[in-house]
């Protein structure tokens, strides 16, 4: 049996309430439900990360995810959807096979994220410099 919980389900060694499927990419309920409908999207070969993602695989996968969307809204009453990937160490992940997380949200947070944000801690320069560095420009 494979160490990757994901690669299990996949396989069928595991459980997995299926919300879609196709010979690419699977869907299905998160275990651990942060919020009503939260479904994880991965595609069925393993990837670690999306640094070793193929760009169409990532494509498919966000182009599932488009097309789940509008159930969230149509069948749970989900008035928004957050939209995303976060793998590896480093986003505190215990799983490492590439998946987004569709997260129907119901009501909007009393706190809102605002942007842009005043209180940044960044400067208008500091992020030209930033942006220059991953145009993959040298340096002024
Ligand atoms: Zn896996």
């Amino acid at each position: 049996m494979p160490d990757c919980p994901f690669c299990q389900i996949v396989a069928g060694q595991a459980p997995a309430a299926l919300v879609f499927q196709d010979d690419q990419v699977m869907a299905f309920l998160d275990i651990a439900q942060s919020t009503h409908g939260h479904t994880l999207v991965i595609p069925r070969a393993h990837y670690a990360d999306i640094f070793s993602l193929p760009k169409e695989l990532g494509s498919h996968l966000f182009a599932v995810a488009m097309e789940l969307a509008p159930r969230f809204q149509k069948r749970l009453g989900a008035e928004g959807l957050n939209l995303i990937q976060s793998n590896g160490r480093a986003a505190n992940q215990t799983v490492f096979h590439f998946h987004l997380h569709l997260v129907p949200r119901y009501a909007p947070t009393d706190f809102p994220l605002r942007w842009p944000n005043h209180s940044s801690a960044y400067s208008r320069s500091d992020l030209e410099a930033l942006a220059r560095l991953l145009r993959g420009e040298s340096a002024p």
